[in-house]
Formats: C-alpha cells, structure tokens, sequence
C-alpha cells in the first residue's frame, strides 16, 4: 500500500487507504477479505447510476435532504459577524449519522449482507443504523457500553422498538471504546454473512474514505447554498470532532477553497487534567481499532479512556484524514471544555429557539470564544451536527449541579 499525499481525491478513481502517515488496516487477517469486498463495493456503487439515484431517493424522501442552511441572526449579533448554521439537526432520527447509515445499508444490501452489527456511543449511530436496517429491511444488532446505556436511555429504546437488538457492553470505562472491540469481535466470527456499520470517519481502510464520502453530502450541499445566499464562499467552516465525519463531510468540498477550516474537539474537564477527547490537539501517533491515526495514549503508547461530557465527542481516537490535514496545517484543531460547551447548549437555545446536541455545542461554544471572535471580514459556517434532546435530562442535571 503506498502512501497518499492528496488531500483530496475522492474524485478520481481510487478509494485512499492512507492519508499521509495515518490509515492502513491494523485488523485480523480474517477481516482483509471483508475490507477488500467493501472497497471493491463501494467504488463500483458510487459510480452506478442506479445505486446513487437510490441513496439520492432515500437522502431527499426519507432523510429530508437537503438539510437547510441558517443565517443565525442573534447568534450572529453575539458574535460579531454572520454565522450560518448547516442544519444536519433537522434530517431524520436528529443527526447526520443518518447519512453515513442508509448509504452503508444499502452497499450491504449490494453486497447480498442480510446481518448488520454496529456499535454506538452517544446512542445516535446505533439510532441511525437501527433506522436505516428496519428501511431497508435487514437484521440489526447494536453494541452499547453499559454506561452509555445509562446515560442515552431514549436511544436505546428507539433501537428497540425498530427491532434492533442492543448488546450491553461491561468491559472498561464501559462506553464506546470498549464497545468498538465487541463490535470487532462479532464482525471477526460472523463477516461472511454481516456487515459492519462503523458510525464515524474512523476505522481500517476503506471506512475513513468510505464514511467521508458518505458525509460530504453536507459540505457539497452547504458550499451551494452559502454561495447562493451570500454570492461568495465563508471565510471559516467550524464543525465538532468526535470520531471527525460531520467535520471531514463539511471539509472536504472546500479543501481547495481560500477557507479556514476549523474542527472543535472536547477539552472535557481541561487539557492538563488528561480527562478529555482532544485526540488531535493533544494526542500522539499511535493505532486505535484498525488504523494509524492521532490517539490519546500514555508515554508506553497504552491508549487512555477519553472524556467528555457529550457521549459523541468521548472517543480517544479520531479519523485518520484529520490527523493529516491537522500536519499539513491545512486545518487547525481547537479544543472547548465541558463547562464552556454547557454553557453555550443554553446560549443558542436562548438565542436562537435551537436546542443543539452537546457536540456541536462545542463548536458553538469555541466560536462565542475571545478566540473564536478573532477574525478576518466574512461570514461563518457552523455545522449543527445534531439536536440537543438526547442531552437534556443530562444537561439538567449537570446545570443544577448534580455530577
Ligand atoms: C456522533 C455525533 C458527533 C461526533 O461524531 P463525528 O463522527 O465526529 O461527526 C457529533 N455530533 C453529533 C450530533 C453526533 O451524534
């Protein structure tokens, strides 16, 4: 495998298995073949007519596509400049995690896959998956840390009632981390009949590539319509940074564009404390579920529970695409606590009447920043990446100061 030094090339022919140092495939052997079939699938399907009209069909009759574009005016006053927000909270199921799964349930359908597995964090792609599995009518099974089963009760109760199978995870720190390596596991013993939905721009190569393609529906729609409202491109496209596919979707389309690019990850309780997600701002090369990518590890390289506040963010890795164009510099990687992220959750409600999930309000909340006002003349781009209900008893509780 060689590595890529494009930062974009989705629109040739090949998928990219590296993004200059990070990528690859670190998996079990049994796994190449699944790998391979899954790159072979998806670039034949991207090119075929009927396949996209189908995705195109869903995204617009079942998602709700195109998703609109905001100016935000009272957040824009606060701010100082105009701030357009990407409304990725009003597709169906709340989120852009849609996007990615209805685009890999119908490549599993493709594939003659009857079995879907994922697993899920903040409970929105097991949501995602769990929808686009009861659409498109194949058999479910979500993995689930026991503690983000706590704390994202109403997710798991959609799964359910769509007839997905939830299976709690008890390993570790008992979130998402832990639930990824069941998820594995599963895939390992089951891949001639399963498909594996991974829910973020992460993974062994081909999901990096494969995930982004899927997302950069909502930069390639949000790039048109900025355009069309204001005749010219934004001066800076912020978006949150979990596993990082709202942010490469938003990105991409504006890689060669005069753009800054800015992704916004969880400081959790501070980058000192070591209690964070901010894999790329403070992280170290190192392998975490199958590729190279940017990772919060200890100095023998062992990777560290992550933390932060929003179930979507709390994750020690990040795609592989972001730790590159983070080296390239060409997009810069900031990084908001929890208290700050909290605090804006409650500003754009009152604001604006949008309750955004705690992700994007990360996002948000570097933007009302000192830091985030400094700018140059232009208008802003924010991705709402979701919306805030599946927060809310844990936002209530946190603001009236329980823990
Ligand atoms: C899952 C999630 C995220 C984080 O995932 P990315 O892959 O980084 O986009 C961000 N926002 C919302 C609303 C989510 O549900």
């Amino acid at each position: 495998m060689e590595a890529s030094t494009k930062i974009s090339d989705s629109a040739s022919g090949g998928l990219e298995s590296h993004f200059g140092n990070y990528g690859g495939r670190f998996v079990p052997e049994t796994l190449v073949p699944a790998l391979d079939q899954l790159s072979a699938a998806w670039l034949e399907a991207r090119d075929d007519p009927e396949f996209t009209a189908e995705l195109d069909r869903l995204l617009r009759d079942f998602v709700g596509r195109p998703t609109p574009l905001y100016l935000a005016e009272r957040l824009s006053e606060r701010v100082g400049r105009e701030v357009y927000l990407k409304r990725e909270d009003l597709a169906h199921t709340g989120a852009h995690k849609i996007n990615n799964a209805i685009g890999q349930g119908l490549l599993a359908r493709r594939m003659g896959k009857r079995r879907v597995i994922a697993e899920t964090g903040a409970g929105q792609h097991g949501v995602a998956t769990a929808t686009a599995c009861a659409l498109l009518g194949l058999d479910c099974a979500v993995y689930m840390g026991s503690e983000d089963i706590r704390r994202q009760a109403p997710n798991v109760e959609r799964m359910e009632l769509m007839g997905t199978e939830v299976v709690p995870v008890d390993a570790g720190a008992r979130t998402l981390k832990e639930a990824v390596s069941a998820a594995i596991r599963d895939w390992v013993s089951n891949v001639e009949d399963t498909h594996y939905i991974i829910g973020s721009a992460v993974g062994p190569a081909p999901y990096p590539a494969l995930v982004r393609d899927l997302q950069r529906v909502i930069g390639d729609e949000a790039r048109e319509q900025i355009l069309t409202v204001t005749g010219s491109l934004p001066a800076r496209v912020i978006a949150c940074v979990g596993g990082g596919s709202n942010a490469i979707g938003t990105f991409v389309p504006f890689l060669e564009d005069p753009v800054e690019l800015i992704g916004v990850e969880a400081a959790g309780s501070g980058i000192e404390s070591g209690s964070h997600g901010a894999s790329l701002v403070a992280g170290k090369p190192g392998v975490l579920h199958g590729a190279m990518s940017s990772v919060i590890s200890d100095s023998e390289g062992q990777i560290l529970e992550a933390h932060s506040v929003s179930a979507g963010l709390d994750y020690p890795g990040v795609g592989p695409q972001h730790a590159h164009l983070r080296d390239l510099e060409r997009a810069r990687y900031v990084a908001v606590g929890d208290e700050d992220a909290l605090a804006a959750f409650g500003e754009l409600a009152r604001l604006e009447g949008i309750i955004p999930a705690l992700e994007p309000a990360h996002a948000v909340a570097w933007l009302l920043s000192e830091e985030g006002r400094e700018a140059e003349a232009g208008c802003d781009l924010l991705t709402m990446s979701g919306r805030g209900d599946k927060d809310l008893a844990e936002v209530v509780q946190k603001i009236s100061g329980g823990s």
